[in-house]
């Protein structure tokens, strides 16, 4: 019944983990879940407030596809102030996250047989997406001694008559590797020289802990002109249910993406639309205060995952993600409850996690590294600590 294109596709995993833990929690089990990648924040109120107050106005109707002109300027406003960067609002577009402006890339820029490289680990849904338009994702390791630093040199091996872009995920999701300035100014040398796309996913930006978030297209007019820079109010604001994500970029690929757009969605919802307008262009001392408490986290998660046997995880510097190596594990045996089991990947110790300490992590093999288990810390101080408890308790039952 169903397209060919559903034989290779594998849903998000980091949103069926979430769905897992949420199920198990239903049915009465105590599960500590650091699937979730969205902050466990509420939204601020004064971005509530200017949703009740856009409905109460009347903003009900369709808008704009693109986007009301308000949140245009907003965008404009933002990426000028926080990244110095130039943009008109005919150059921006709006979208119901930045997973959909993604998949309004791909469809807009890329065809069958088209590469995209990906540097890995990546977010689970990069591949996919360009696997759905019949394009060639192909994954480029960076190493985790660097923290997962970008690799240019082996970008460059990797690029063929078909390349045609290059995502980029600084912070990343799931490393969270704050990409060095020096290594995004080499991939920016190479976009110019091979004439590739440069889609840069900057959605963890005000997650920055150590390091300077860096826009690749602030290097230079050649490579702005040649780089797609996306970012969502899902993170820094704390409104991943809000479905508001933006681009802004070559004015001709963001035609092409609304366009797209116009067949798909029409405009994302008008009332969250005038909250992000509020939330860009309000003020900006909630996102710092979030942050601050996600760095405190950031330390206690990952000070407790390198006490774990058997595991180790690099500092990460950026996003709310520890990607902890448990390669360590591997070749010891637990008993599940369908018997004596071995530890061979990373679905093993999620699998072995989740049954033996009632902790959900997202197996690294979406995010192409076996060796190791994502690890949200989106979550309070008080189940960072009960979770590394829980799971220190488990691996002593390891044989
Ligand atoms: N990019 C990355 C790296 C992500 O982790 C996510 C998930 N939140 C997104 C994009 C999409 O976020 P949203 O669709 O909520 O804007
Ligand atoms: N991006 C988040 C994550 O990686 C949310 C889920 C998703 O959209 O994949 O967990």
């Amino acid at each position: 019944m169903l397209a060919d294109r559903l034989k290779t596709l594998a849903p998000s995993s980091t949103l069926a983990v979430q769905a897992k833990a949420r199920e198990l929690r239903r049915r009465g089990v105590d599960v500590i879940s650091f699937g979730a990648g969205e902050p466990d924040f509420d939204t601020p109120e004064r971005i509530k407030d200017a949703a009740i107050q856009a409905m109460r106005q009347g903003h009900t109707k369709y808008t704009e596809v693109g986007g009301v002109p308000e949140l245009r300027a907003a965008v404009c406003g933002k990426f000028k102030r926080d990244n110095g960067l130039a943009y008109e609002p005919a150059d921006v577009l709006i979208s119901c996250g930045a997973k959909h402006t993604l998949f309004n890339m791909v469809v807009a820029l890329l065809n069958p047989g088209d590469e995209v490289l990906v540097p890995s680990p990546f977010w689970v849904s990069y591949p996919e997406q360009a696997r759905l338009v019949g394009a060639v994702p192909v994954a480029v390791p960076t190493q985790e001694r660097t923290g997962f630093d970008l690799d240019p040199e082996r970008l460059r091996a990797a690029l063929t008559p078909r390349t045609k872009a290059i995502i980029l995920n600084s912070p990343n999701n799931p490393t969270g590797a704050v990409f060095s300035p020096a290594a995004l100014a080499a991939v920016a040398a190479l976009a110019v020289e091979r004439k590739l796309l440069v889609v840069s996913d900057e959605c963890y930006e005000a997650l920055t802990f150590e390091g300077r978030h860096v826009s690749i297209a602030g290097l230079g007019p050649e490579i702005q002109a040649r780089t797609l820079t996306i970012n969502t109010c899902s993170k820094a604001y704390a409104m991943t249910g809000w479905r508001i994500g933006f681009a802004a970029g070559p004015r001709e690929l963001i035609r092409a993406m609304t366009d797209v757009q116009s067949q798909v969605t029409s405009n994302p919802s008008s009332v969250a639309q005038w909250a992000a307008v509020e939330a860009l262009a309000g003020p900006q001392d909630d996102v710092a205060k979030m942050a601050g408490e996600f760095d405190r986290r950031r330390h206690l998660i990952v000070q407790g995952l390198n006490t774990l046997p058997g595991v180790s995880c690099v500092m990460p510097k950026g996003a709310f993600y520890a990607f902890a190596n448990v390669s360590g594990l591997f070749g010891r045996a637990w008993r599940s409850a369908e018997g004596l089991k071995i530890l061979k990947g990373s679905l093993d110790v999620t699998a072995f996690l989740l049954e033996e300490a009632k902790v959900a992590v997202v197996p690294g093999v979406d995010f192409g590294s076996d060796d190791h288990v994502r690890l949200s810390y989106a979550t309070s101080a008080a189940l960072i600590s009960d979770g590394l408890s829980r799971m220190a308790a488990a691996l002593t039952r390891l044989a």
